[in-house]
């Protein structure tokens, strides 16, 4: 395999090698492979025994009760549990729901779901750094509203919402709030013992965990009720049936605990590269950096650049993995509509591309990046200019 410099961590990241040996402890005939449903015997005890300690890691890190914690496959099948679960089953209270432009297509498209049967749906448009304030949610209530939903952090821009304050009025207003946690969680503190959030979605993949696993958060006070999408045997309480991958659920439950235990050290990590990137710019004029300047995270670093095409910046920039636009919306060359939605115009949303950090960047890739990087705009900007020049 070649060396590329891997710089889009918020599509996905390589598990822990720490993780990685957690994850072979629950598979073979010498480790805890039992069904944590079976009842019976101690090769179930076990891997049930596995699985309530990983469930109260992953409560830890965001503050919950391990009781408040359900697995799933998934921020994606979390964000459907919630979503869907909870207008399902309060629609008799009301059937208006709000969420933002700008939202993870897994949370878009069960909006999407939702008005396709019935439900209305305010879309709320975020500022230009990509935030969502508490007076725009406060506007948007009405007396039939049953659910909000927005993200803690944008998974293209970084960006931060003020999740306290809006969690606060919704939960005067009696009205539930479910927040899309896949980027947050182990990169800021996320705290619902003190946050009023309702419901929270979350992942293991984007925090070092393997893919295919993940979490809802679901208060039990006040307590919060959804409606299961997926039926079977009854497990999670009976908010999700199937037999439980436990090596999966070990594994996420030990990525989050490395997140408790570095994530605050990491972080400042993070600051100290981002400066660095950006830094490394200095000389190029036209360059643009979307997203707020403090209500975000470090590690996601979203740049405009001055006629160039984030297409072909991508191809130019080989050797270094980096993204235009969310992983799961790169298979059309549209310009990403998480962009469009802060108002960039086309052009200058489709030059721009996502650079993402992570445990395991250093500061000589960063260095090699930025360099490539300048090498490439400008190269790019110099054909475009000699392009013009001859018609
Ligand atoms: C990655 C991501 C998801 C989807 O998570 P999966 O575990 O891949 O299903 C949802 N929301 C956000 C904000 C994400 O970044």
């Amino acid at each position: 395999m070649t060396q590329t410099i891997y710089l889009d961590y918020a599509a996905t990241t390589p598990v822990d090698p720490r993780v990685a040996e957690t994850l072979q402890q629950y598979l073979t005939p010498d480790g805890i492979f039992g069904n944590p449903a079976s009842r019976s015997h101690a090769v179930g005890w076990q891997a049930e025994a596995a699985v309530e300690q990983a469930r109260a890691r992953v409560a830890g890190l965001v503050g919950a009760d391990s009781r408040e914690i359900v697995w799933t496959s998934g921020a994606t099948e979390s964000d459907n549990l919630a979503i869907k679960g909870a207008a399902m089953a309060n629609q008799a209270h009301g059937r208006h729901v709000i969420t933002s432009l700008i939202e993870h297509k897994a949370v878009v498209d069960c909006f999407l779901w939702l008005q396709e049967r019935g439900f209305e749906v305010t879309w709320l448009e975020p500022d230009e750094a990509g935030c969502i304030s508490r007076a725009q949610v406060e506007a948007a209530l009405r007396e039939d509203t049953i659910l909000v939903s927005l993200m803690a952090v944008n998974n293209e821009l970084g960006s931060i919402n003020p999740l306290q304050a809006i969690g606060a009025l919704l939960r005067e207003r009696g009205v539930l709030f479910h927040v899309d946690a896949a980027q947050a969680a182990g990169k800021m503190a996320l705290d619902v013992s003190a946050m009023p959030v309702d419901l929270m979605a979350l992942s293991a993949h984007k925090a070092y965990g393997p893919k295919g696993v993940g979490a809802l958060y679901v208060r039990r006070s006040p307590d919060v009720t959804i409606e299961a999408q997926i039926h079977g045997g009854g497990h999670e309480r009976g908010l999700r049936s199937g037999t439980l991958a436990t090596h999966q659920v070990a594994a996420m439950g030990h990525a989050f605990n490395l997140a408790l235990e570095e994530g605050d050290a990491e972080a400042g990590r993070f600051e100290s590269l981002r400066s660095r990137f950006l830094d490394a710019f200095g000389g190029l004029s036209g360059v643009h950096v979307h997203g707020p300047e403090r209500a975000r995270i470090p590690g996601i670093i979203n740049i405009g650049f001055e006629g160039v095409d984030g297409e072909s910046l991508l191809l130019a920039l080989r050797g270094v993995a980096v993204s235009s636009g969310s992983a799961c919306a790169s298979a059309t060359t549209e310009p990403s509509y998480v962009l469009r939605g802060i108002g960039l115009s086309p052009e200058m949303a489709q030059g721009s591309l996502r650079f993402s950090l992570g445990r395991f960047s250093t500061e000589e890739e960063i260095d090699t990046a930025a360099e490539r990087l300048t090498e490439a705009v400008a190269r790019l900007r110099e054909r475009g200019a000699a392009r013009r020049a001859t018609v």
